[in-house]
């Protein structure tokens, strides 16, 4: 991989690198669409990272098809996928990390404790082999974008990152490899999550800009149509995910909720202004 992305290099190519967990979906395949369009040689990483998931997570079951990632990957325009072997990317146990600080330990970092140091470090490992000129992420993970946003600006790495926007179903719910865990009954419900985020994108353009109220009427309507256990609904700081209250500027209205065996998130990333709110990318 090294050699590779060094020859893309010294051609004078532009790389982009498109990190993911496989079981490619049109929402990995945008941003590998993105990629081609803004460089030379795209670089699709797949890796099912063991450290970014729980010991009750569903790292054994998480969906693995290569062959049809290689065929997909190569139609939305990449040139390399990149498949390490776990020895490769962690040659020893783990002595060093990288740790995502407190912006890393609320949202999904509460749920999901040591989630992020995973993320990061194993991000990182990847930006040091491929050394690209661009990297990509998508906003579906919201809370990720902005501490790799934060890992390239904080540790002064030499790549610039895209942030692609959520791909979605016709019903609306975000596209993700997880989905296909959701009983037929459940995918049918899924799509309230995301309706419940536009409801509260609602309630802003209507006028509501208290972050505690918005929050507990897009929770509340969850409750009230699908049978989700919610875990959190919350408005912060898109920048930096502190609270903003009552909210202005640009904001990311997040949440998480179990349905059955499967934790679905969603977002959508405002920009309130005190006469209209409207829609924008992370
Ligand atoms: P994953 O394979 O789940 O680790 O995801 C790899 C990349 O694809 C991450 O940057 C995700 O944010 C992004 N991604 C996953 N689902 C979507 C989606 N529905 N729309 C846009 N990007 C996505």
């Amino acid at each position: 991989m090294r050699a590779a992305a060094r020859a893309a290099r010294a051609a004078g190519q532009c790389v982009g690198l498109v990190p993911t967990m496989g079981a490619l979906h049109e929402g990995h395949l945008s941003l590998i669409r993105a990629m081609a369009e803004r460089t030379d040689q795209v670089v699709v990483s797949v890796f099912v990272n063991p450290t970014q998931f729980g010991p009750a997570e569903d790292l054994a079951r998480y969906p693995r098809d290569l062959d049809t990632d290689r065929r997909l990957a190569q139609a939305a325009g990449a040139g390399v996928l990149f498949v390490p072997a776990l020895e490769e990317m962690y040659p020893l146990q783990p002595g060093v990390w990288v740790h995502s600080g407190e912006l890393g330990q609320q949202l999904e970092g509460a749920a999901r404790p040591g989630h992020f140091r995973g993320v990061l470090t194993v991000v990182t490992k990847l930006l040091h082999v491929v050394d690209p000129h661009w990297v990509a992420f998508g906003q579906k993970d919201a809370q990720q974008a902005v501490l790799v946003r934060r890992l390239i600006r904080d540790l002064l790495m030499p790549v610039r990152m895209w942030v692609g926007p959520t791909v979605r179903a016709p019903d609306g719910l975000a596209l993700s490899s997880r989905n296909a865990y959701l009983a037929a009954h459940e995918r049918r419900d899924a799509p309230e999550l995301y309706r419940a985020l536009v409801h509260g994108r609602g309630l802003m353009q209507a006028g509501l800009r208290g972050a505690d109220e918005i929050a507990a009427q897009v929770r509340a309507r969850i409750e009230a149509r699908a049978p989700m256990r919610v875990d959190y609904v919350q408005v912060v700081r898109a920048d930096d995910l502190a609270p903003v209250d009552p909210v202005a500027g640009k904001v990311l209205l997040l949440a998480a909720a179990a349905m059955g065996q499967v934790r679905l998130i969603d977002n959508v990333c405002l920009d309130v202004h005190e006469d209209r709110v409207t829609e924008v990318t992370l």
